[in-house]
């Protein structure tokens, strides 16, 4: 399984009649997420920095049980020496509005499966110092970008 399953996967769903992001089923969406794991280069986002993104989103402390990501090539790490997570999305989308709390915590909460299909990877920002960071792909249990 790699990056092909994935891209697979994707026009699977779009077949389906999805454009930008499909609902899927349980099955579909643990399928995804099994392809999502055997990718390379996943990072997993530190159980502290779960807590914390629990924090922001006001989530139940412990929601989150894992969140993957898988950054975008050539912001492995970045220029201050961190690995970017799931927290540099999160806090990123956050402060830019790109989405209200509302959404994002609804998306993590899990009320449906949900797949947003990536073009290129979205942008974020490195946490602890600000520079433009880029993640190919993240997700965790009802909710994937890819
Ligand atoms: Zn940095």
């Amino acid at each position: 399984m790699n990056d092909n399953a994935v891209a697979r996967f994707k026009e699977e769903m779009k077949g389906k009649g999805f454009q930008n992001k499909a609902v899927v089923s349980a099955e579909e969406m643990a399928r995804a997420v099994a392809l999502l794991d055997a990718q390379d280069g996943v990072v997993e986002t530190p159980p502290e920095e779960l807590r914390y993104i629990e924090g922001l989103l006001r989530l139940p402390l412990g929601h989150l049980d894992q969140f993957k990501i898988v950054p975008g090539k050539g912001y492995e790490v970045c220029a201050c020496g961190r690995t970017p997570t799931a927290l540099d999305i999160v806090s990123h989308a956050l402060k830019k509005r790109i989405h209200d709390v509302e959404t994002i915590r609804d998306t993590l909460i899990g009320f449906t499966n949900l797949v947003e299909f990536s073009e290129g990877g979205r942008a974020a920002e490195c946490f602890d110092c600000g520079r433009a960071s880029l993640s190919g792909s993240y997700w965790t249990h009802a909710y994937l970008y890819a």
